[in-house]
């Protein structure tokens, strides 16, 4: 397309980056979660220069294009340009944005409740932001299923315009009314299947679109998923796959039996570790006891990961006086390792969340308490010896 310069000033996001406003452009604006339009400009002047289209978006109802160069002063207002689009990177988007609509249907099928929160589509990896108090992961994977089945039946899509008067015709429609300024709406309608209000590029048919893999599922919180996609992606088909094969033969069960296995697995992985911290308070700790150059009493000691309850009540047993208790719990299963203090009638001003406070400073922890009984959590490399917080807390008494 030929087309002429109106404007032109600095883009102040990025560098060497132009806005360009054109008589008028074949290039489509981001919106609606899709990129805008890539491609070049060249000048029609005997020079046929050409310059980088990075992105295109709407201001103030305004057409901008990015433009991308150091040889900003070649051009100028009312100068004759040719537009050449991405072709390859719109197509992309087209069948990504499609496969989008697809798959929010195909959920919402599922679970009527879901809604749109956010899409990114994007040609290496898609992302839609579905929310619903009920959806989970059965429900998405049937969905990916039922999108598939939906691509494969060669479903006409058709794009045209309606306005704000006749939506109320338009029962199954999904819109956002109080987002769009315009009186027309474009819709995107996927044969008996799914209407939206949406101004993004899209395949004429579901045949263009190959097939759709969902490559991530992340839960995001409050009912929110992130559901990542990708097309045509036969590797990563077959990489999910083999996870799956490798997990059957670890397990050696069944394919279908591995998600029970795992299941199950993990149930008895954590009655194991309640059972190893039930145990383990039964266990005779010894007690060290030392008298410090300030009349003070240090006694400490390590238990191997009890629960946390019978942890505090083992410090709270402790009486002595002037006497400061420090016990360490540490789980080597989990790896964590917590600390607690605790001062019995103190001869001094000592404080235990003070010296708490110095402890996970320097083992990169945390905690509270009061100045009579203070306890956290600390970070010991594997391997390393947990004298050294003993050690720590003798030297600042
Ligand atoms: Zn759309």
């Amino acid at each position: 397309m030929i087309s002429k310069i109106i404007s032109k000033t600095k883009f102040e996001k990025e560098e060497n980056c132009f806005e360009v406003e054109l008589e008028n452009t074949i290039f489509r604006p981001q919106g609606g979660g899709q990129p805008g339009d890539q491609g070049k400009l060249i000048k029609k002047d005997n020079s046929d220069q050409e310059f980088l289209i990075v992105n295109t978006f709407k201001k103030d109802n305004k057409i901008i294009h990015i433009l991308k160069t150091d040889k900003q002063d070649s051009l100028n207002i009312n100068d004759e340009v040719e537009l050449i689009v991405n072709t390859d990177l719109k197509d992309e988007l087209a069948k990504l944005h499609s496969a989008e609509h697809i798959l929010f249907q195909s959920i919402k099928r599922i679970d009527e409740d879901a809604v749109v929160e956010k899409v990114n589509i994007h040609a290496q990896e898609s992302s839609l932001f579905v929310k619903s108090p009920n959806l989970n992961i059965d429900k998405i994977i049937e969905a990916e299923k039922l999108a598939n089945n939906i691509i494969s039946e060669n479903r006409n899509i058709n794009i045209h315009e309606i306005t704000k008067e006749e939506v109320p015709n338009y029962k199954l429609l999904r819109i956002k009314l109080e987002k769009i300024k315009d009186d027309k709406i474009r819709v995107v309608e996927i044969e008996n299947f799914d209407q939206s209000a949406c101004c993004g590029s899209h395949v004429k048919n579901t045949s263009e679109i190959g097939f759709l893999v969902i490559s991530k599922i992340n839960f995001i919180g409050k009912g929110t998923y992130e559901i990542r996609y990708k097309l045509n992606d036969l590797s990563l088909l077959f990489d999910l796959a083999n996870t799956s094969r490798k997990a059957r033969s670890i397990l050696n069960v069944d394919s279908d039996q591995i998600i029970a296995n795992i299941t199950n697995l993990k149930t008895a992985n954590e009655n194991f570790k309640e059972k190893i911290r039930e145990l383990s308070k039964l266990v005779n700790i010894e007690i060290k006891k030392e008298k410090l150059n300030n009349e003070l009493n240090f006694w400490y000691a390590v238990f191997p990961g009890i629960n946390k309850r019978d942890f505090i009540q083992k410090i709270n047993e402790i009486e002595e006086n002037n006497c400061i208790v420090c016990f360490i719990n540490h789980d080597e299963i989990e790896n964590k390792t917590s600390i607690a203090i605790r001062i019995i009638n103190p001869a001094s001003e000592t404080d235990a969340s003070q010296i708490l406070n110095t402890v996970t400073e320097s083992f990169n922890g945390k905690g509270g308490g009061n100045n009579l009984l203070a306890q956290g959590n600390i970070e010991i490399e594997k391997g390393e010896s947990l004298d050294q917080v003993f050690k720590f807390i003798k030297q600042i008494l």
